[in-house]
């Protein structure tokens, strides 16, 4: 029997389980996220799936999810996009298939999966963003992974942009990067955007309302793609921050390449790489990386499970 190894991908909104091997995936699965049977509902969740797939022979478990994480105690805890004080993972997936499992960040296994399978093949410092709901980092500097005290690092949707700013991001701060740009909090960086200016935005209007209460990330950008000049200005202002977000990383980290994915890099592409490419160089202290999307695309955090887990179990 070959070696097999399972990948598990933990989100707010989806879960995805894949097995396969130092070659790739060989077979993947997604689903909602199942939020209605508490902490040990997503477990077994995640459980039924893995079962779903061939899973004969298989020698470890890589896991990549949303945070907060406590590591050492192999669980999520506190996470703000989960109605669930705190999620045990290891322990539970351990006992059920008696084989090694591993847990960290999605955005650390999304970089991993950048190094091992993706764009970063053969590159010891890069850098991979995530531009969702939230916005994350994942970081390898030197070839090694960083992780933090907790397997938290690289919260970079949380560096301040101005903290005497009007909005509030997700985790009670004022003026982070994701409450401008991360897509939860577009609509409101739009609407102070167009403060006074309400029911005298063409397309925006029509299609959010007159007070453009409702007003989403997806209508922004869809406006700028139909050519609507107010989205595109927002879109334009989006970019200018996201270009702060991107040249604090590059000044921090060093990088040779920063990959991009989530779903809204993934789904606007030139709107997102644009502004960034042409807003980045005067905030830059450090020589300027390449800047790619993701070739892994929704599959990046999959990717760097599976990796996670062959490495892991190569060198236990
Ligand atoms: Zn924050």
């Amino acid at each position: 029997l070959r070696p097999r190894y399972a990948a598990v991908d933990i989100g707010a909104t989806k879960i995805g389980v894949a097995v396969g091997d130092e070659s790739g995936i060989s077979e993947k699965l997604v689903e909602a996220t199942d939020r209605t049977r508490g902490p040990l509902g997503i477990v077994s969740q995640i459980v039924r799936m893995l079962r779903s797939l061939e899973h004969r022979g298989l020698r470890s478990i890589g896991v990549g999810s949303i945070g907060p994480l406590k590591i050492s105690e192999g669980s999520i805890v506190g996470t703000p996009n989960l109605p669930f004080k705190e999620i045990p993972i290891v322990e539970p997936l351990m006992e059920e298939f008696k084989v090694p499992v591993r847990l960290i960040n999605d955005c650390s296994a999304g970089a991993l999966g950048e190094h091992v399978y993706g764009a970063g093949r053969g590159v010891d410092n890069l850098v991979y963003v995530t531009l969702s709901t939230g916005i994350g980092g994942g970081v390898i500097v030197d070839g090694h992974l960083l992780q933090g005290k907790d397997g938290n690092a690289h919260e970079v949707g949380h560096l301040t942009i101005d903290p005497y700013s009007e909005l509030t991001c997700g985790c009670g701060c004022r003026g982070h990067w994701e409450a401008y740009c991360g897509g939860a909090n577009i609509p409101n960086y739009a609407r102070l955007l167009l403060r006074g200016r309400e029911g005298f935005v063409g397309l925006l209007s029509e299609l959010a309302g007159i007070d453009l209460g409702g007003l989403t990330t997806e209508i922004v950008f869809r406006a700028a793609r139909l050519g609507d000049p107010t989205a595109q200005w927002i879109v334009e202002k989006i970019g200018e921050i996201n270009a702060v977000g991107f040249a604090d990383i590059v000044n921090v980290y060093d990088p040779e390449l920063i990959t991009v994915g989530g779903s809204i890099a993934l789904r606007n592409q030139e709107l997102i790489l644009g502004p960034i490419e042409r807003g980045i160089t005067k905030h830059l202290i450090n020589r300027r990386p390449e800047i790619m999307i993701t070739p892994l695309g929704e599959d990046a955090v999959l990717y760097g499970a599976l990796a996670l887990a062959w490495r892991y179990q190569a060198s236990s």
